[in-house]
């Protein structure tokens, strides 16, 4: 059995351990004679399964009794659109703070329903920081404030809150569980299941409950938190699997020491690839330092080819989907709560071992591309 280090942005790797479970039980689950993905979602043994899911989640977080943990299919993107069609209707205005791909489309979706504003936007920086709020940047009157707490494609991440009064609504798709949030400071906190909790198919959503109950009229039924609330999200079928899926991921988290010691490793992974990128003379990271994320790191060489070259070259030793978003380019490592902590050593080593292979060869071109070269050749 080869695996190799998959540092995909979503579908993700998951835990090795919770892959041979989930195999283990895979034909008979418990003695039932069926795979869960067989079973009856309104069974025993999978209601079972799916308290379990949520206990766990609930003690993983901390969440709150007055907040509603719904399990839903339609993936982050679908949430973009329930969102607005659930939260603003009070007012009818929502600030949205532009900080990435999926924060603008999770704004132009809402743009659809009401009064959705950009109240601040990194895109003139190509997004390679967390624009600055204060509490004077939000409209008084703002059914909530959106943010996506990190950005998956550019790389950075909050490291602290905005200041606002209003209702605080975040999409974590990809740092969900890789460190400890207050969950009371949010109102809604939102996720797709693929980056790091679970295979696709699965959403999560933790809301509060005294937000319930307030959708516009044209929200359908599938998207109506109060009525996914009210049903415990079984409405209809759920997505069975992926929801036995992340119980086996939370355990492992749990196991792991929780939510403090999944961010301490996490730490630890990314200030080794950081400190590289700092101290490379060839690549180089492409965010700010203060507003890195811990989970999706992008970095360059600043020359196309031979970021070409080396994504090439370290799928060829086993490092996969390295290769960085169309929008940033170069490559992009995601280094979610499942990627162990050797994955991110060896990959370093790859990239030294590529550096000194091809430092003489990028100065050598540079120093002849650029004829009013300052001599830096040798140095
Ligand atoms: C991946 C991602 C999305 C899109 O998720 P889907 O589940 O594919 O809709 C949205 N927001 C963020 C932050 C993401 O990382």
């Amino acid at each position: 059995m080869a695996r190799v280090y998959n540092f995909s942005a979503g579908p993700a790797v998951l835990p090795e351990e919770v892959l041979r479970e989930a195999a283990e039980e895979m034909m008979d689950y418990k003695g039932s004679g069926m795979s869960v993905m067989e079973m009856s979602h309104r069974s025993k043994m999978y209601l079972a399964i799916y308290e379990e899911t949520e206990a766990i989640l609930r003690e993983l977080m901390g969440i709150p009794e007055d907040y509603s943990v719904l399990m839903l299919q339609g993936g982050a993107t679908l949430q973009f659109a329930a969102v607005a069609m659930n939260l603003m209707t009070g007012s009818g205005t929502a600030d949205y703070i532009d900080s990435g791909n999926f924060a603008h489309g999770a704004l132009v979706e809402a743009q659809k329903y009401g009064d959705a504003k950009a109240v601040a936007s990194s895109k003139d920086d190509n997004f390679a920081k967390i624009p600055a709020t204060t509490r004077e940047s939000f409209r008084p009157d703002a059914d909530y404030v959106h943010i996506c707490y990190n950005n998956t494609i550019y790389g950075s991440r909050f490291t602290t809150i905005p200041k606002t009064d209003a209702t605080l609504v975040t999409d974590m798709s990809s740092c969900i569980l890789s460190e400890v949030v207050d969950v009371k400071k949010f109102g809604l906190i939102y996720a797709g299941a693929q980056k790091n909790i679970a295979p696709a198919g699965l959403t999560i959503v933790i809301v509060k409950k005294e937000l319930l109950g307030n959708a516009s009229p044209i929200c359908p039924i599938m998207l109506n938190y109060a009525i996914q609330d009210k049903n415990d999200s079984l409405y209809n079928t759920p997505p069975c699997y992926p929801i036995y899926m992340a119980k086996l991921v939370y355990e492992w988290i749990l196991d792991m020491g929780g939510l403090e010691a999944m961010k301490a490793y996490n730490e630890k992974k990314a200030a080794i690839l950081y400190d590289f990128l700092d101290s490379s003379k060839l690549f180089k990271g492409t965010v700010e330092k203060k507003d890195r994320s811990l989970m999706n790191v992008p970095f360059v060489t600043g020359d196309e080819a031979l970021d070409a070259k080396f994504v090439k070259a370290a799928t060829e030793a086993g490092f996969v989907n390295l290769k960085g978003h169309r929008s940033v380019g170069g490559m992009r490592a995601s280094i979610y709560n499942a990627m162990p902590i050797e994955g991110v050593q060896l990959l370093v080593e790859t990239m030294k071992e590529f550096e000194e292979k091809n430092i003489f060869l990028l100065r050598f071109c540079n120093y002849f591309r650029n004829s009013n070269s300052d001599r830096t050749f040798f140095t």
